[in-house]
């Protein structure tokens, strides 16, 4: 009997749930363990705490005097919640979080001891950086980096640990995480959207983009999914053959949520209140043991802090309830995969969403504006923003029939759809004013405060706007949100700055009124752009065709799609905006496709191990069981043998020939591998082991999933699909 899986599924089925007490209201807890405003308040000086608002709002620098105090106070505070460490915490482009603790702790001679932090310690560290992915931006003989303080994104505490938000940079320079070139995309389309919005508003000062994101993960019981050495080595199954029952009855979507799922859940929410993440919704996935969380949205560096720090801590809480949390797009073939909805918008410090329609026609002129400019910048940029989720992993769900293609669209709505038709009807040039009083009233003044649109929204879009926001639906669940949201805000601000360029050369040249300008660029715009809009079913092959013929990129795989990320054109759109120079952008080029390599080679390698060392052996064992039971028949009934023993014949031949597919196709892609990993160029080698080293999975895992369906199932040492699926 296979030891290891049923000693697992023994422990699964015996499991408890752990309890959670709410003894607290949420709203109590909530921020408790955040350097927050209202803490701030308490344990600085005026001075320092306007300098602390002063730098979140308007970026200033902080003087290091004010530092220091900043550091003791945040230090005090620590303290008296028992903290012992403090870190700097960056999200380096392994797309996981990093940290390195150093205690309070620093001796002062004479035997004795006190806690310490200085603003020095606050502002800037030197982690040695060396291990991290620099996409060659580093040479060794200089492969010094430093963390730097993020006073947007306030300090917090988890566990015994004071964690403080840093970017972390190149001496040299250059960026080397994703939240620089975040942050930096954000104060472009800040100043982009704020001289739009000023056509409308003079008082508009500042515009935040918002990241409300959406996580999608499996829970699976935690003896199981150790038990399978796929799961703990790549974080999904490379083979296991589906269960009867999946997802097609629908009966665990938006389902009554399983106990030991809601305990964890609670347990988690608890832990994202006392760190300030707004989390709000929960609730069953579409696949079985698939769930998902929300919470309200934030501006958009800080949501993207948060998302990490919750993928982080879901990994500790889960543990607690004995459950791995898989965050992989794609763990189980045959069911739905997880992604992260992205969701969009930009907010003016006056508190108008400029996303959302108005009261007032020129309100909802300048939401069209501001919608009509997005639909450009994702017209235009199309297969930058393909390349903003393109990973290894997110390969398997995108256009796998419940995610959306690898092909960009926009979705925008029936009632959306019919104001910009009549908007690319409006007259060049001056508009007559009966026809601006039209517009006003009929078109731009009949938008409805709130859309219908709203609840008719199309799953199969990848970019589809839900009444006050676009929602970017391909990001993959595994994906650090500053890299699709770097590459959205960075192509909008392009686009608002071209758009303010254009109306304002127009006003000047055809001495029109602001409006009217504004009127007949859009026109344009509504124009130029309809290729991107689309309102079918993004899942068909039709629309592959069709969108062939719009001349939309349809980039199926990872090595393909990262190509944008340093096209001539796009590498001058992240100079011009400021958001990365060259040199940043090809490192992240670089480092993205050889992640892409290592995790094919490594899924590759479990794969083999496991058809070879597991699949096979055990093929041989029931092959022996069955070639000792014909050899006992033979005994019995002599030359009639056969007629008793034929479909145990039949099996011992399929046996074979299943082992020998398996052995014959690790053997080929060893070979594929041994060729890839020998070429220099990085490219090229992504490229195979996208289309030579790949293919093979499937062919060996096909005649593994067969073997699991004839070999006992007492013999069988993976934990099957069923018992992944359905334990709870
Ligand atoms: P769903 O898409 O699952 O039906 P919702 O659209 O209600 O759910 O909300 C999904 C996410 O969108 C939440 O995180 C929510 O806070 C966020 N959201 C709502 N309004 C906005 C907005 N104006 N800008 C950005 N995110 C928003
Ligand atoms: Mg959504």
């Amino acid at each position: 009997m296979s030891t290891l899986r049923f000693h697992a599924l023994k422990e699964a089925i015996g499991r408890k749930t752990v309890v959670v007490t709410e003894e607290e209201r949420r709203s109590s807890l909530f921020g408790q363990n955040v350097f927050n405003q209202g803490t701030m308040l308490q344990y600085l000086t005026k001075d320092a705490y306007n300098s602390v608002i002063d730098a979140t709002e308007n970026g200033s620098k902080i003087d290091r005097r004010i530092a220091d105090q900043i550091a003791s106070a945040m230090k005090d505070w620590a303290l008296s919640k028992g903290v012992t460490h403090y870190t700097h915490w960056f999200q380096p482009l392994t797309g996981a979080t990093a940290e390195k603790h150093d205690a309070f702790f620093e001796t002062i001679g004479n035997g004795q001891a006190i806690e310490k932090f200085g603003g020095g310690q606050l502002v800037q560290q030197e982690p040695d950086a060396s291990s991290f992915p620099n996409g060659g931006i580093r040479n060794t003989f200089e492969a010094r980096g430093y963390t730097a303080w993020d006073p947007t994104s306030p300090a917090f505490i988890y566990g015994t640990t004071l964690c403080i938000p840093t970017v972390f940079v190149a001496y040299t320079g250059e960026a080397l995480d994703y939240k620089t070139p975040l942050l930096r995309a954000l104060q472009a389309v800040d100043h982009a959207a704020a001289d739009v919005a000023k056509y409308f508003d003079k008082n508009v000062k500042k515009v935040n983009a918002s990241l409300g994101w959406e996580q999608e993960y499996f829970l699976i019981d935690r003896a199981l999914a150790d038990s399978r050495p796929d799961i703990v080595m790549a974080g999904r199954t490379l083979l296991g053959h589906a269960s009867a029952k999946g997802q097609q009855l629908d009966d665990h979507y938006f389902g009554s949520i399983p106990n030991r799922a809601l305990a964890f859940m609670s347990d988690l929410e608890k832990e994202c209140m006392l760190l300030g993440i707004p989390v709000k919704t929960r609730h069953n996935e579409v696949a079985p043991n698939q769930f998902e969380l929300a919470p309200i949205y934030e501006e958009t560096n800080l949501a993207v802090d948060h998302n990490s720090l919750v993928m982080d801590i879901m990994g500790k809480v889960a543990a607690k309830h004995n459950f791995k949390v898989l965050l992989h797009e794609k763990p189980f073939a045959g069911v739905n995969g997880s992604g992260k909805h992205n969701n969009w918008s930009l907010s003016t410090n006056t508190g108008v969403n400029l996303l959302g329609p108005g009261k007032t026609p020129m309100s909802n002129l300048q939401f069209l504006t501001f919608f009509i400019n997005t639909i450009k910048a994702i017209h235009d940029n199309e297969e930058l923003m393909r390349a903003g989720i393109a990973s290894a992993s997110n390969d398997h769900r995108l256009g796998a029939n419940e995610a959306p293609p690898a092909i960009m669209s926009v979705f925008i709505g029936e009632q959306l759809t019919a104001v910009l038709k009549e908007l690319e009807g409006v007259t060049d040039g001056k508009l007559s004013p009966k026809e601006k009083t039209d517009l006003k009233l009929n078109v731009v003044g009949k938008i409805p405060e709130i859309l219908l649109d709203n609840t008719d929204r199309n799953r199969t879009s990848p970019f589809a706007f839900t009444g006050n926001k676009f929602e970017f639906r391909a990001v993959g669940s595994t994906a650090n949100c500053a890299n699709p949201m770097t590459i959205l805000n960075t192509i909008v601000a392009k686009q608002l700055v071209d758009f303010k360029k254009e109306v304002d050369a127009l006003i000047e040249a055809k001495d029109l009124k602001k409006d009217e300008a504004i009127f007949n660029i859009l026109r344009e715009y509504i124009k130029h752009s309809k290729n991107i809009l689309f309102e079918g079913n993004g899942y068909g092959e039709a629309w592959e065709k069709e969108a062939k013929k719009r001349g939309l990129s349809n980039n199926k795989t990872t090595p393909e799609a990262l190509k944008a990320k340093v096209a001539k054109k796009n590498l001058e759109l992240f100079e011009q905006m400021g958001v990365m120079n060259k040199v940043e952008a090809e490192a992240r080029y670089e480092i993205e496709i050889e992640e892409y390599v290592m995790r094919i080679q490594i899924e590759g390698r479990v794969l083999g191990d496991i058809a070879r060392n597991h699949v096979i052996p055990t093929a041989i064992k029931y092959q022996n069981m069955l070639i000792s039971n014909v050899t006992g028949l033979k005994e019995l009934y002599g030359a009639d043998f056969k007629k008793y023993g034929k479909e145990q014949l039949d099996i011992i031949e399929e046996i074979s020939h299943h082992i020998s597919v398996i052995n014959a196709k690790v053997n080929e892609m060893t070979q594929e591998r041994k060729k890839a990993n020998a070429l220099e160029d990085t490219e090229q080698k992504a490229a195979d082991y996208c289309n030579r080293v790949k293919p093979l999975f499937d062919e060996i895992r096909y005649s593994c999933d067969k073997l699991e369906l004839l070999v006992d199932d007492e013999l069988w040492p993976l934990t099957k699909y069923r018992e992944l699926l359905f334990t709870r």
